[in-house]
């Protein structure tokens, strides 16, 4: 007899475990719509200098030279948020949303591995053999799986957006080697005619082509390895000087996120009492302290000093 997962019992556990969403697709090559997208994506450069997103792009096309054997990815999101709707109009960390707590990879790569440990004993250790979690950190079309497993949309600003609930979530994924007894459909694009984000962006960086990395401020001051920020960008920064979440504050969708159950996303009291003062003046020590286990380290602390030092070029346009 064939082993099929339980579509019924893998959302419960998914839920049990603290996703807050969770959708089934067979593994099968991407559409050719999404294929085609990527293509036209990648060749106008509008990945800047991320390259890692050009190798590998035959095991993102099809998860199965990805992961041999697998039949079933399991597309999970976890919730990031740490405001209400009435304390984001308060809101003055100037560090993008996703960043304030600890290392989303450490937290969700735990839960899904704590995870193929449950299904292994409900499955058997050998029917789950070759079973894997991904966190970001593979050729995988995150967003793509996400929406093709009925969680949400992806939206013009290139989020995934999961309905009555919004886009302030990490996506990951269950790569298993087993067939499900059911498997979801996907939700259909909701964006109608709003272009709130395209218009929201200070930086033009979204169009209907796509986002173009090499102008969003959230690559500029996370992915660009410069030793300066590109002239005028610091004038786009307002005074966010890691990430950037306007084009996901300004969604509609966003309006009523919810604030997540997860403690490890809240920032720490020492992160929300510093001052642009104590920012201008950040010391090693505290760069290190702040940020132990938080996705901020991406930017290591020369690139930190060097978006904070930007800041500055929209203070100068204010001198008379
Ligand atoms: S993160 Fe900021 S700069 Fe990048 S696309 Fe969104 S609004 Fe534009
Ligand atoms: S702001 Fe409007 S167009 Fe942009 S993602 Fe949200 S709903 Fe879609």
């Amino acid at each position: 007899m064939n082993l099929l997962l339980s579509s019924e019992h893998l959302k419960a556990e998914a839920l049990r475990l603290g996703f807050f969403a969770v959708g089934l697709s067979p593994a099968e090559p991407l559409s050719a719509e999404r294929v085609a997208q990527r293509e036209a994506w990648l060749q106008e450069g509008f990945h800047g200098e991320m390259a890692y997103l050009e190798r590998n792009e035959d095991k993102r096309r099809d998860p199965r030279l990805l992961v041999e054997g697998v039949r079933t990815i399991v597309s999970v999101a976890m919730n990031y948020n740490t405001l209400t709707p009435e304390a984001a109009a308060t809101d003055h960390i100037p560090i993008a949303r996703y960043a304030r707590g600890r290392d989303y990879h450490d937290v969700m790569k735990a839960r899904l591995n704590e995870w193929l440990v449950d299904l292994a004993d409900t499955y058997g250790a050998a029917s789950l053999e070759g079973a894997r979690a991904f966190v970001d950190t593979a050729p995988v079309d995150e967003r793509y799986w996400a929406w093709r497993g009925g969680l949400g949309w992806i939206g013009k600003n290139r989020q995934l957006i999961i309905p009555g609930a919004g886009s302030y979530f990490f996506l990951g994924e269950l790569f298993l080697p087993l067939p499900a007894d059911r498997y979801d459909t996907p939700v259909p694009n909701r964006c109608g005619n709003c272009t709130r984000c395209l218009t929201a962006c200070p930086a033009q960086a979204l169009s209907e082509r796509g986002l173009d990395a090499r102008r969003c401020l959230s690559y500029l001051t996370i992915e660009y390895r410069g030793s300066e920020l590109p002239k005028g960008v610091g004038r786009q920064m307002g005074e966010m000087f890691y990430g950037c979440d306007r084009c996901s504050t300004c969604c509609p969708w966003n309006r009523r996120a919810q604030p997540t159950t997860e403690a490890a996303f809240y920032p720490s009291e020492e992160l929300q009492q510093m001052t642009l003062d104590d920012w201008r003046t950040l010391s090693v020590e505290t760069y290190q302290r702040l940020f132990k286990g938080s996705a901020v380290k991406r930017a290591k602390y020369a690139g930190l000093q060097r978006n904070i030092a930007a800041l500055s070029e929209a203070e100068e346009d204010e001198t008379p």
